[in-house]
């Protein structure tokens, strides 16, 4: 394996070439990563590594629609981000056109408000933002080294999935508990899923032909997490995650919201610690804990057409909260012109969406069922009848929201350097 001492590369794009993004999402035990066209959107490259920190820890390179898979040893970030850059070398042509790198930065606590060009200030800021997501901006940060270590010419961004948030009102973000934590120790809503609800916010201004900044939105980003949020005069005012992403509705092994009494209750009777509860609340719970089949959407759907009682109620109860997150979060937008459905249980349960509309006639939403049938695999579209609101599928691309920031914030330093 190449150190990525002997794998920096020199890259400076010619002039008039395709400029790329390389974009790296540096998870607890993950890395994505894709080179991207700001433009166009095309990835001439993508992949994964997975199970970082495992025996079988192994990156996939995804290429012209060929895969190529290697084991990892040893199973670390950094060596994932060697691999990346070996493979890359293969390729000087795509390397050449290279203009930066994002990186996808999960909280960027109340400091950081938008993307930002990475220096040493900021990236000491955002290891001081390590304790409200212990898992994941160390990896982050491991990322923003090795990438620095291997492209020490290309500009480096950090885009905050707590950014987009970051203007909702005090009345919204504190927590009813002693002031102090919020003062000295940071406790309050900060929200996730910001890179995505940017994203989705400019496409729903495109597709319902009105500025951004005239829209009244709620974005239900329901993934493996699931989050919902408020948007109003282009930036969000209120969402369902917290100060973690456990908070909110049913997510795929997370519990969402629940009496916070419920824990001392279980540490007690089942004699754990308060680490093991936690366990349990983030990797036991919601679609997964409630079926007791699955974290998937999918295999609880099919479970459920067969008869499977629990997993109609769970579909059930999924649906049901996240129609009452809805309710909520009408009150700091007083009308709503449309809720976009978006991630991978947004974009492909027609069922999820079906019964989630059917909690909202009220707002004046009423399924187009063959609209709805129609709006999966990445089709964008609106699923309801006609009425002041809507109801519209929006495929998330953060990816792609990454590199545009990127490549906007590349070119700024470059002006300034002229
Ligand atoms: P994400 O975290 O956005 O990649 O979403 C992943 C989740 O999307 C999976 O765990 C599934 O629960 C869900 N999903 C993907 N495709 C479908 C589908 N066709 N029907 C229902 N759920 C789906």
């Amino acid at each position: 394996m190449t150190s990525t001492n002997d794998a920096s590369i020199n890259s400076t794009p010619a002039s008039g070439a395709t400029s790329y993004v390389l974009v790296l999402n540096c998870g607890s035990s993950s890395l994505k990563f894709a080179v991207i066209d700001a433009s166009t959107g095309e990835q001439p490259l993508s992949g994964m590594a997975e199970r970082l920190g495992s025996d079988d820890a192994e990156i996939v390179f995804k290429q012209n629609g060929a895969k190529q898979t290697q084991a990892l040893t040893p199973h670390t970030h950094k060596s994932a981000l060697q691999a990346l850059v070996t493979y890359l070398l293969g390729y000087p042509a795509l390397v050449q056109s290279l203009t930066a790198i994002g990186h996808r930065v999960v909280h960027g606590g109340e400091h950081f408000r938008e993307a930002i060009l990475i220096d040493s200030l900021s990236q000491q800021r955002i290891a001081d933002c390590s304790n409200l997501a212990p898992l994941h901006n160390p990896a982050n940060l491991l990322g923003i080294e090795a990438a620095q270590e291997a492209f020490p010419q290309l500009p480096q961004v950090a885009v905050f999935d707590t950014a987009f948030h970051q203007q909702m009102p005090d009345y919204a973000y504190l927590y009813p508990l002693p002031y102090e934590y919020y003062r000295d120790l940071g406790v309050r809503r900060y929200g996730f899923h910001g890179t995505s609800c940017r994203y989705v916010t400019a496409e729903a201004a495109r597709l319902l032909n009105k500025p951004a900044a005239e829209l009244k939105l709620i974005i239900a980003h329901l993934g493996n997490g699931a989050s919902l949020t408020a948007v109003k005069h282009g930036h969000s005012v209120d969402t369902t995650m917290g100060l973690t992403p456990l908070e909110g509705v049913v997510h795929g092994t997370r519990c969402g919201s629940i009496d916070p009494g419920i824990i001392a209750y279980l540490a007690h009777r089942l004699n754990k610690s308060t680490d093991e509860i936690d366990a349990i609340l983030w990797k036991k719970s919601g679609l997964l804990g409630l079926s007791g089949l699955s974290n998937d959407c999918r295999t609880i759907e099919e479970a459920a057409a067969n008869g499977h009682e629990q997993a109609q109620l769970t579909l059930e109860i999924y649906a049901y909260r996240l129609a009452k997150a809805v309710g909520e979060l009408m009150i700091p937008l007083g009308r709503l012109d449309a809720l976009v459905f978006t991630g991978g249980i947004g974009e492909n349960s027609s069922l999820i969406r079906a019964r989630t509309l059917d909690w909202l006639g009220f707002l004046g939403l009423q399924l187009d069922s063959e609209a709805n049938e129609q709006c999966i695999r990445g089709k964008a579209g609106k699923i309801s009848q006609n009425g002041h609101a809507a109801a519209w599928v929006i495929p998330t691309n953060e990816e792609l929201m990454i590199a545009r920031d990127s490549v906007a914030l590349a070119a700024a330093a470059q002006g300034e350097q002229a």
